[in-house]
């Protein structure tokens, strides 16, 4: 993996760009970069989900609080795919603020295929 820092615009276009490729359209999403204290627990990224009202916002990981013991380096786009399929899938899950291993493992390995086939197409 490589390292992807954004800035807010840069960030801003990604969540557009990836926003429109994952047909959230109809969504009104926001997203910031924000420090460690803000983060739940050891999160590189977090998304506040109203499914409601439709709304979301995202947080990402201010570059300067990501550690350098972390096993890979940071990547703002895989964060922002992340939360985004969070967003998607938060209207099939029983307990809407339940954390599940099996749904992170799932949302990895779907964001790590759309990641990937990006990546390849736009090389
Ligand atoms: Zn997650």
């Amino acid at each position: 993996m490589v390292e992807i820092i954004y800035t807010r615009k840069q960030l801003q276009k990604r969540l557009d760009y990836w926003q429109r490729r994952l047909r959230l359209l109809d969504w009104h999403l926001t997203i910031a970069k924000e420090r460690r204290k803000k983060m739940p627990n050891e999160a590189q990224a977090y998304c506040q989900t109203n499914r409601a009202s439709k709304i979301s916002h995202i947080g990402i990981l201010h570059e300067s609080d990501y550690g350098t013991n972390t096993p890979t380096p940071q990547d703002m786009d895989w964060s922002i795919v992340h939360e985004l399929l969070h967003v998607h899938i938060s209207g099939i899950k029983a307990e809407e603020f339940e954390w599940s291993l099996q749904e992170e493992q799932a949302i990895d390995a779907m964001a790590y295929a759309y990641i990937t086939l990006d990546r390849e197409a736009n090389a």
